[in-house]
This record gives structure tokens, sequence and C-alpha cells, in this order.
């Protein structure tokens, strides 16, 4: 994952280094990289990817835990009425809003979360839920880089080509489709 995004910032640095590109799209690409700053600093590296999943699985406890008047104070809708996790083990990392020693200790947060699944006996429900959100993190400022790659190499103000993605996802259903493609460089969307 690490080496996707590295290629795409690559890309996007050598873009906006050089002379030829219009300053208008220039300006356009670094408010949008501005914008998911924060972003990616939860999904670029090990450590930011292993808090996001942290923050998740505390977050999504305490929702299950709590009661109409604790809800107010998590600033959260409704409770979570879905378990955390299957198995019959009281001390169970994932009902107590914690990250399983396994993965904590793994070398990498992928490698720690196989193992803990292999090894649980049960159905760790809020962890594929926490990969699910990482997984919609990790799509959208992916995205973002694209957009900013297509806007750069085609010379088109980034909004159009926004834009051009949602006319592409209304007409055919498939936003992978029609957008003209970044440099060849660029490594293929997943
Ligand atoms: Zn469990």
């Amino acid at each position: 994952m690490d080496e996707m995004f590295q290629t795409r910032i690559d890309t996007v640095a050598a873009k906006l280094n050089q002379a030829s590109v219009d300053p208008e799209l220039k300006l356009g690409a670094s408010d949008a990289l501005r914008e998911v700053r924060a972003d990616q600093r939860d999904v670029l590296t090990q450590d930011g990817r292993e808090a996001f999943v942290l923050r998740y699985l505390q977050r999504e406890a305490e929702r299950f835990r709590a009661d109409d008047e604790t809800l107010d104070a998590l600033d959260a809708d409704e409770q979570r009425t879905k378990p955390l996790c299957t198995c019959s083990d009281s001390g169970c990392a994932l009902k107590d809003g914690r990250l399983p020693v396994l993965v904590e200790n793994a070398e990498t947060l992928e490698q720690g979360l196989r193992q803990f699944r292999r090894r649980h006996r049960g159905n760790p429900v809020v962890l594929d839920d926490a990969e699910h959100a990482l997984d919609d993190k990790v799509g959208r400022v992916m995205q973002v880089y694209d957009h900013i790659m297509i806007s750069l190499s085609n010379g088109i103000p980034i909004d159009e080509v926004r834009a051009l993605r949602s006319d592409d996802a209304d007409a055919e259903g498939d936003e992978q489709a029609a957008a003209p493609d970044p440099e060849a460089a660029a490594p293929p969307a997943e």
C-alpha cells in the first residue's frame, strides 16, 4: 500500500515542479492536497493505520456500551447493535475496545490482523468494520491523487475532473471507466 501512495506522491510532486504546467492548475492541486492531508496521515504509514484501527475499535466499543445519556457525550447518533465479536471470551480485546496483543506486537498491521483472525475463536465483526472504514479512507485519498494527476497531465481544472467522474458514474454506474488516464507512469487502479 505504501508504494502505491509513494508512486502517486512522486508523480504529483514532479508535475508540480514542471514549469510547463499551468499555475492555476497547480494551485487547484495544492488546495486538494491540503484538504486530504489529515486523512493521508491516517492511511500512509503503519503507525497511522494502527492508530486509526485502534480509534475505531475504541469508539465502537463505547457505542456498543452506550445508553441514551452517554450516547450524547459520544457525539454519536445511535448505539451499535451489531456485536463487536462473536467469541465467548469475556477478556476479548475487541469487546473492550482494544487492539489484540497479537496485532499490537505484529511486524505489520496487516500481518497481525491475519494472525489474529486465524487464531481467534469467533467472528471479529468490529475488526471487519474497522478494515472497511480504513479501505474507504485509503480509496478516498487515492482518488484525490488520481484526480490531481489527471488534472495536471491533461490540463483540466480539478473541479472539472471531479465533475467528469460523477457524470461517468451517473451515466454508466461505473466510476472506474472513462476519465482520461493519468500518465502511463501511474500504477493501475486496484
Ligand atoms: Zn473475540
